[in-house]
């Protein structure tokens, strides 16, 4: 496992650096958040550790801006005790996980084993289709400002739609989103719930975005199209 720590204080990042490395990892360290930016961008590491308070900008702004630039490599922020809003700040920003200093080490390296494990593919914090918004992480829904609510299938389905705008999605493709692959009677369930949707995001706005693809499924319309 490939590590970039961005850590200010040397005795933490000392300990870091030895700790993690005995344990097999290859450590990076910086002390600077701007560096981290470069190292981060220009060189492919496993996770990233990242501590809040740091001279020049901050670990959110950090990784606020690996995010914008398209780096998702997995981030673990390191935060003082208590600062609860510190946390969620952290995760807004595109943060996997965070931890609260002191801590474990033993606990350290099990976050940063869960955290790499993750899927490093894009995963933008809030989706955007159009004028349809959806924020996966707070399973809530807009369209064009108006929040829509959803049940959790239908909030699955479109986000499986808006994940893949414009892509025609089979019926079994949609089963898979919305109930998982252990749902076994595939009558016409998609189809019930696709209507659901569409009385709730398309219909009372004037919309007709959820396309079906005839011999084959569903689409989301994107507005180029
Ligand atoms: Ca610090």
């Amino acid at each position: 496992m490939r590590i970039l720590v961005v850590e200010d204080e040397p005795k933490m990042a000392g300990l870091l650096q030895r700790g993690l490395g005995e344990g097999g990892a290859v450590v990076d360290v910086t002390d600077r958040g701007e560096d981290a930016l470069w190292m981060a961008g220009s060189s492919q590491y496993d996770v990233l550790l990242l501590d809040v308070m740091l001279p020049g900008i901050d670990g959110f702004e950090t990784c606020r801006r690996l995010r914008e630039a398209g780096v998702w490599t997995p981030v673990l922020m390191l935060t003082a005790r208590g600062e609860v809003e510190d946390r969620v700040a952290g995760l807004d920003g595109g943060a996997d996980d965070y931890l609260t200093k002191p801590f474990a080490f033993q606990e350290l390296e099990a976050r940063l084993r869960a955290v790499a494990r993750r899927d490093t593919g894009e995963r933008p914090a809030v989706l955007e289709v159009g004028d349809l918004r959806l924020d996966p992480a707070e399973r809530r829904a807009w369209r064009g400002g108006v929040e829509v609510v959803l049940t959790q299938t239908e909030m699955s389905l479109l986000e499986a739609f808006m994940r893949r705008p414009g892509r025609a999605l089979s019926r079994l493709e949609l089963l898979e989103a919305g109930w998982g692959l252990t749902f076994e009677d595939r009558s016409n369930v998609v189809a019930v719930y696709v209507g659901y949707l569409r009385n709730k995001v398309d219909r009372p706005f004037g919309h007709e975005d959820i396309e079906t693809v005839r011999g084959v499924g569903y689409r989301l319309r994107t507005p180029a199209l």
